[in-house]
């Protein structure tokens, strides 16, 4: 002890007082009471100070007793050690104020020596046990700190090796509003009956309660079949119900089966917390249990987290680019870059697995930076090269938002490559939208300020309210996949979008949709009015290579007509397909046409031989053909001859095959056709060997021809598409002049 306690002697004889004085006062400051009302006032105003109180019993006014019980009431005085002073042959008074709560005794007359050690001896112990106390409880609650729970909880998993505990980790989640609705006090307040409900119900249940810090508690409890759970947790709820909390405060339930009694309590809290964190935000979902694989994810999870900035630095992000459509021309109208890593081990990672990783640890925005400035550079190489490129949009990360000089950060990458802001568009997800609305606000004004196009991303996944977008100023919503994908399990999902569609179309904001995987979503797509697209069905994300060549091809085109690029978008089938010039006409009954041959228009044709994959799956044919060397005939005898030569073609195809078969142009010198005739694969080769001889003979061109079998599994016309350009370049590859079989190449 370096520093003067304080000690109060409280006797009504002022020779008793002095001697006592005497005898402590080279080690301690003194003060003295005449009675147990003198002693009660002087520690209202300084029990704080006060470390001990020595106290006789026998006093007029207010005697020793009465003192013991009232002085305890006393805000502060309550810790105070009370050492009773008693006379030598009173047995009976010095167990009956032990009783009322006495410390100690001394006994008149006083041995100086065994005072002071006695008074110095309370006082440590006293000490002592305050500090151990507020290690071991938290301030606000009294509850168990952590240190302490981790501690007491394994002593109690210790001592019962019969029963099986759960390790809980309750969340209260949202509580922030309530500070910011009444503010901290009232907070503070609240948290401590939370705590006092917890404590009650657990310790009914023959568990203890922590508070981890913040509105996170810990509790373990012997586990609870499915009804006293339920139990358990409508007990909590009506406690709370009591206070009066805002609805949207919700608790959650994090829990660890301690099966595994080799764990530390804090490894076990930990996989109690990782498991709340998978429900963190799920409205609808409120307790959850750890499972291995929530191990095995938090580890993969923290793989990721150690490779990053190596990856960064190594340039292993990539950044991809997959085109956006005008649903209704087919034309490209720009692009969303796409973030993809190149793991030296793990392969091409998904930004879906490590976006959420990097927004949790704030590396986002450093990777966003990095693909903002690869997409500006780009864009600065395909415009010096004279390429027209088209906008670009990439993707803002919530996390960004909160950045204040996001828009200045953007700004100088624009400057830097001296990019037109039209051209970089950008993309901020929905979700951002509901966690902070009216800093987003702020920033997408910020944004628009600086000339930026803003694109409202995954637009119906969140809970995002509809009037929002009346006070967001975006420039186009881009619609959920899940609303696409969902359609046909939810009659909603297609009120919504219409219902989306048509608001927007108010508001004047452009709609682009998500995930269009299959002419059937493009059809839907088109009926609902919606105007712009992206997905599978017209391209994936492409790599820069693979983007511009995409681009060289459109260059070549007139500039009103585009044809459908379809699956074969991806790469360089793309800059073939589309060289040639390709209008379309529409005939009596609607179905669109190519107009230099008149046979049937690339989308119509897939749409017609879809029906019919779906009437009949099995026993239909796909051909693709490819003319040969068709490049040297357009240069030795020019564009009319071509011209013949492909109305020729068209004619040969309607002579050999019959009426019902359909017959397309999709590409300028690529035919296809669809054949229903139910023939086994050799009779088909043998029949397509025959019409590859026959072209020959007759018009003096020869073709390379890929053939695809439909059957039950494989009824898509899409793949069946795909297959056949396969099975055809593979021919084109090897020999020209031929027909081969996907899946029997070489035949
Ligand atoms: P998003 O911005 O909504 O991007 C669209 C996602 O849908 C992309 O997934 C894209 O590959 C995928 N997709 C496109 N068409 C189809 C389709 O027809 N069917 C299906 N099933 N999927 C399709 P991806 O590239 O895996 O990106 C996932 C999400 O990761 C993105 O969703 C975006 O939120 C985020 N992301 C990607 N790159 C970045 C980035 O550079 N920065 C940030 N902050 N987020 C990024
Ligand atoms: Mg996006
Ligand atoms: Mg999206």
């Amino acid at each position: 002890m370096n520093y003067r306690r304080k000690v109060m002697i409280v006797d009504d004889s002022p020779v008793n007082r002095m001697i006592v004085s005497k005898i402590l006062s080279d080690s301690f400051d003194v003060i003295e009471a005449e009675n147990g009302l003198d002693a009660l006032e002087i520690l209202m105003n300084q029990a704080g100070s006060i470390s001990l109180i020595i106290l006789d019993i026998v006093m007029p006014v207010m005697d020793g007793y009465t003192f013991l019980e009232s002085y305890s009431s006393i805000p502060q005085a309550g810790n105070i050690p009370v050492i009773v002073a008693t006379q030598m042959d009173s047995e009976q008074d010095e167990v009956k104020a032990l009783s009322a709560g006495a410390a100690d005794f001394i006994t008149k007359p006083y041995k100086p020596e065994v005072i002071r050690h006695r008074v110095a001896n309370i006082i440590r112990m006293r000490e002592n046990a305050a500090f151990i106390n507020s290690i071991e409880r938290d301030a606000l609650t009294s509850l168990y700190t952590k240190e302490a729970f981790y501690t007491l909880a394994a002593e109690i998993i210790e001592h019962d090796p019969t029963n099986l505990f759960d390790i809980v980790c309750i969340d209260i989640e949202n509580f922030h509003i309530v500070n910011d609705l009444y503010g901290e006090h009232e907070g503070d307040m609240l948290l401590c009956n939370i705590a006092q409900s917890l404590d009650a119900i657990v310790g009914s249940v023959g568990g203890i309660v922590s508070r981890f810090g913040g509105d996170v508690f810990a509790a373990i409890l012997p586990v609870l079949d499915q009804l006293q759970w339920q139990e358990f947790v409508d007990e909590f709820q009506t406690k709370l119900k009591d206070q009066h909390i805002p609805s949207n405060v919700q608790v959650k339930y994090g829990i660890f089966r301690a099966s595994d009694r080799s764990l530390s309590v804090r490894a076990m809290c930990d996989r109690a917390v990782q498991a709340l964190s998978t429900i963190k935000g799920k409205y609808d979902v409120f307790h959850v249990y750890y499972d291995d694989e929530m191990g095995m994810r938090l580890k993969y999870e923290l793989e990721l987290a150690s490779d990053m900035r190596r990856a960064l630095s190594e340039q292993r992000f990539k950044v991809y680019y997959q085109p956006k459509y005008d649903l209704i021309t087919e034309q490209i109208i720009g692009a969303e870059a796409l973030v993809r890593w190149m793991h030296p081990e793990k392969g091409i990672i998904s930004p879906a697995e490590f976006i959420p990783v990097f927004e949790a640890n704030g590396f986002i925005t450093q990777l966003d930076s990095f693909v903002w400035d690869t997409t500006c550079r780009d864009l600065r190489r395909w415009l010096d090269e004279g390429k027209k490129p088209m906008p670009v949009s990439v993707n803002v990360s919530r996390i960004d938002i909160y950045n204040e000089s996001l828009p200045d950060i953007l700004e100088s990458i624009i400057h830097k490559y001296a990019i037109p802001i039209n051209l970089l568009r950008l993309e901020i997800t929905e979700t951002a939208y509901v966690k902070n609305q009216q800093q987003l606000v702020r920033m997408v004004n910020r944004l628009k300020r600086h000339g930026f196009i803003i694109e409202m991303d995954d637009f119906g996944s969140g809970f995002s309210s509809l009037t929002m977008l009346s006070e967001t100023p975006v420039d186009v919503i881009k619609l959920d996949m899940s609303l696409l994908a969902n359609r046909y399990k939810s009659e909603r999902s297609t009120s919504i979008i219409r219902f989306i569609i048509n608001l927007a179309d108010e508001l004047g904001i452009s709609v682009i949709a998500e995930g269009i995987e299959t002419l059937d979503d493009l059809e839907y797509l088109k009926k609902l009015k919606c105007r712009y697209g992206q997905g599978f069905y017209f391209s994936k994300p492409l790599t820069a290579d693979e983007y511009e060549k995409l681009m060289d091809a459109i260059l070549m085109q007139p500039k009103d007509y585009l044809p459908k690029q379809a699956k074969t978008a991806i790469g360089s089938a793309a800059a073939e397909q589309s060289k040639g010039e390709m209008r379309s006409v529409v005939d009596a009954q609607g179905r669109q046409l190519d107009a230099l041959t008149r046979l049937l228009h690339l989308s119509t044709f897939a749409e017609a031989a879809q029906k019919r994959l779906d009437e009949c799956p099995d026993g239909n044919t796909l051909l693709v053909l490819n003319l040969d060397n068709f490049a040297l005939v357009n240069e030795n005898y020019g564009q009319k001859h071509c011209d013949d030569l492909l109305r020729s073609v068209a004619a040969f195809l309607h002579r050999e095959f019959r009426e019902d078969e359909l017959i397309s142009r999709v590409g300028s010198d690529e035919f296809a056709v669809f054949v229903s005739d139910g023939m086994p694969c050799e009779s088909v080769c043998e029949r397509m060997n025959g019409v590859c001889k026959r072209m020959i003979a007759q018009i003096g061109v020869s073709c390379s021809m890929g053939i695809a079998l439909s059957e039950h599994l494989c009824a898509e016309f899409d793949v069946l598409y795909s297959n056949a350009v396969q099975a055809m370049r593979e021919v084109k590859k090897t020999r020209k002049n031929g027909c081969a079989v996907y899946g029997k190449l070489g035949s």
